[in-house]
C-alpha cells in the first residue's frame, strides 16, 4: 500500500503525552468577548453599557443601584 492515506482515527490514550494533549486543547479556552474593567468599581463589565454593579458610566452615577439584594 503505497498511497498516501490521510485518516483520522482513534488513537490510544497513552499514545498522546499531556504535553500534546495540554498543546492541542490550549486552543479550546472560550472566550468571552467584549468585557472590560468597570473603572469605577472594578468589576468586570460588557463594554460600553452602564455598570450594573454601581451603576457608573463614563465617571458618572447614571443608574441608582438598589443595593437591598446583596
Ligand atoms: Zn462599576
Amino acid at each position: 500500500m503505497m498511497e498516501l492515506n490521510i485518516q483520522l482515527f482513534a488513537v490510544p490514550d497513552h499514545r498522546v503525552s499531556k504535553t500534546r494533549k495540554r498543546k492541542r486543547r490550549s486552543h479550546m479556552a472560550l472566550e468571552v468577548p467584549g468585557m472590560v474593567k468597570c473603572p469605577n468599581c472594578g468589576e468586570m463589565i460588557k463594554a460600553h453599557r452602564v455598570c450594573p454593579k454601581c451603576g457608573y458610566y463614563k465617571g458618572e452615577a447614571k443608574v441608582e443601584i438598589n443595593e437591598d439584594d446583596e
